[in-house]
């Protein structure tokens, strides 16, 4: 176990060998203001990851809701559509992918020669699970002839069922590029759908009714007390939060500031804090992504709407199974060649609509 550090006890001997080796006890015993690492534990552990990645010809790819130390060791950080890209670019040989399992599928349908490691096969995604190849096949034959717009957070299967991926960064301009009078199928988020068809105004759009228990569990009895509490700040809701037709509801009753509420990706919400000049924004969605936003703007007190909104999927990557994936090329990502072939023209597609990000999902 890494005394303090709260990853789990994973290396364990890897850490006492190294530890010994620290020239600075004392410095271990500070914390960084967000790492469950010390400053020295982190300087360690990073350098061997970055040894390892070199040695391996490997970048190291990293979700903005991973914990901080993943975020500040990656090559990379940013959503889905940016890692996608990342990851379809990189020269790299070795693809690790600290994300959820869809993501890291996504780059291996993107990069098929490359091979991509996922820290812990484990990391699933609870709305990913809320649709199958199979229901959305019956779901097809309901409506012949429909589009299909498949989030991001999907199987591999389901995207080789699907016309055209979507991000929360890029899935209004997406529906907009597809003609009027064509139905769709949007899935398979009911929170991101019905923030889509309100800002495109599509009637012939039908919604799965899946949902994230993260993004869900942010509920509008929490923005209420929040905003309640810091009556001046900004508000950043993410589309696929619980709360968001609330808050749209609230803001349209005069309940929240109009001037001071925005519905974001998350991508959107790193640039928007680039922005900010407010003292305090209150934050709806998944809580690893306040590392970015803190990062992004220091003088901006960042405030999570609920603190415990944390995907237990996200952080079933620790640092220490980073090092294991790098040091033992562990565990591998396999798809099907006919799934990833299918499935490879609707992510094509994502990539090549909409606007690129360092944010969102
Ligand atoms: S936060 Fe929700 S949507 Fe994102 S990976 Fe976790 S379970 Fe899936």
């Amino acid at each position: 176990m890494v005394e303090g550090g709260g990853y789990g006890d994973m290396d364990a001997h890897w850490w006492a060998s190294r530890r010994t080796e620290m020239t600075n006890p004392s410095a271990s015993a500070e914390r960084t203001a967000e790492y469950a690492m010390t400053a020295s534990e982190y300087a360690v552990w990073a350098e061997e990851v970055h040894r390892l990645a070199a040695e391996k010809d490997a970048v190291v790819l990293a979700h903005n809701y991973q914990v901080p130390e993943i975020q500040d060791v990656a090559h990379h950080v940013g959503d889905s559509l940016y890692l996608s890209r990342v990851a379809a670019e990189t020269d790299a040989s070795t693809i690790v992918f600290c994300g959820v399992h869809f993501m890291a599928e996504t780059a291996k349908i993107l990069s098929p020669t490359k091979k991509v490691l996922i820290p812990d096969l484990a990391a699933g995604c609870s709305l990913a699970d809320t649709i199958t190849a199979d229901q959305l096949r019956e779901w097809k034959a309901q409506h012949p002839g429909a589009t299909v717009v498949a989030y991001v957070n999907t199987t591999a299967a389901v995207k080789a069922e699907s016309d055209v991926c979507i991000t929360s960064s890029n899935a209004a301009d997406i529906v907009r590029s597809i003609p009027e009078d064509q139905e769709i199928l949007f899935l398979p988020d009911q929170f991101l759908g019905a923030h889509v068809q309100r800002v495109t105004g599509r009637s012939n759009m039908h919604i799965w009714m899946g949902e994230c228990h993260v993004h869900a569990g942010i509920s509008p009895t929490d923005v209420r007390l929040t905003v309640a509490a810091h009556p001046e700040a900004e508000i950043m809701v993410h589309p696929e939060c619980g709360c968001t037709t609330s808050v749209l509801e609230m803001v349209s009753h005069g309940d929240l500031p109009a001037d001071r509420t925005r519905v974001l990706s998350t991508g959107g919400m790193v640039k928007a804090a680039e922005a900010s000049t407010a003292a305090e924004v209150l934050v709806a969605t998944e809580i690893g992504i306040l590392h970015q936003l803190r990062k992004t703007n220091a003088n901006v007190n960042f405030i999570p709407m609920n603190a415990k909104a944390s995907c237990l999927y996200m952080k079933m990557i620790t640092p220490e199974k980073v090092l294991r994936a790098l040091r033992d090329d562990v565990f591998e990502i396999v798809v099907p060649t006919d799934i990833a072939n299918k499935a490879r023209r609707s992510v094509e597609r994502m990539i090549s609509i909409g606007n690129s990000s360092r944010g969102g999902e």
